[in-house]
């Protein structure tokens, strides 16, 4: 089996700040929190902030953090629709302009919440990373970006994944053709970027959809399942030239995926489609 494989920087990782609770060492102050004593700053738009990582943790790559909001204990369902739209249009021009940079064979974006996501700090926030040595065919399988639709509108799709990658209730955001401006030319599978050819973003209102269907399937997730230790993460790709994420709810995952590589969905699979369908008909 063909796979990336990177170097992970034990004494970079040992001295990074760690926020959630249950990390050892203790929990530190919230690095976000302090905006003064940020440094490598590359862009902010009102309260959101994009740097360079300090803790470049992960050998031949290149580490952004992109801080959400000015609100430690915050997240993206608290967000209104005006900061939530200026935040995922930061976020993807930023995502977009590393691809288009051609330096990187793959870059990514993605963000960890909770306990389980794999994060260390709360605060808010994103990241993109760039990778000029990895494949992208052996980051993600498309045939899993397959579900039931549960809503459709600008272009912008949202399905209850019939194969999951880890299991349940994993949902897919894609932006279809229909979501970018007549005439784009998408680049097919998974090559990120060609010369001469530059990755564009959606329409501004399928980006506002995507970032309403975003918002809104995390807190489907929340009521569906209610913990104190909820956790997700959003992971972004791209594919056929178009943007593809996946919202997926964290737990402890399952030892059959962990050992054995086996998936699962679960038998109700249809009617939870259905109720995110409702869900998201309420509150869009
Ligand atoms: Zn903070």
């Amino acid at each position: 089996m063909n796979i990336n494989l990177l170097s992970f920087n034990v004494s970079i990782g040992k001295k990074k700040p760690r926020t959630i609770k249950g990390y050892k060492p203790a929990d530190s102050a919230c690095p976000f929190c302090a905006v003064d004593k940020l440094v490598d700053i590359i862009d902010t738009d009102g309260s959101i902030i994009l740097l360079k990582n300090k803790y470049q943790v992960i050998e031949n790559s290149y580490q952004l953090v992109l801080i959400e909001n000015d609100v430690c204990h915050s997240d993206i369902p608290d967000y209104t629709p005006e900061h939530l739209y200026k935040l995922m249009h930061f976020a993807l021009s930023h995502w977009v302009d590393m691809v288009n940079s051609g330096k990187y064979e793959v870059t990514i974006l993605f963000k960890n919440f909770g306990p389980f996501s794999g994060g260390t700090i709360t605060h808010p926030h994103m990241q993109i990373v760039g990778f000029p040595e990895l494949q992208p065919e052996l980051m993600f399988d498309p045939a899993e970006f397959a579900g039931i639709t549960a809503f459709s509108s600008d272009g912008i799709e949202v399905n209850m994944a019939t194969r999951p990658h880890v299991a349940f209730t994993e949902i897919n955001i894609i932006a279809t053709e229909a979501a970018y401006p007549a005439g784009t030319n998408f680049i097919k599978g998974y090559q990120q970027h060609q010369p001469g050819h530059k990755i564009i973003l959606p329409e501004t209102r399928s980006i506002n959809t995507m970032a309403d269907m975003i918002q809104q399937t995390i807190t489907f997730l929340q009521e569906i399942h209610p913990s104190p230790s909820f956790s997700y993460n959003l992971f972004f790709y791209l594919y056929d030239g178009r943007i593809h994420l996946k919202v997926m709810p964290r737990f402890p995952t399952s030892p059959l995926f962990i050992g054995y590589n086996i998936h699962f969905t679960s038998t109700n699979i249809q009617d939870l489609a259905t109720r995110l369908t409702t869900h998201l008909t309420t509150h869009i």
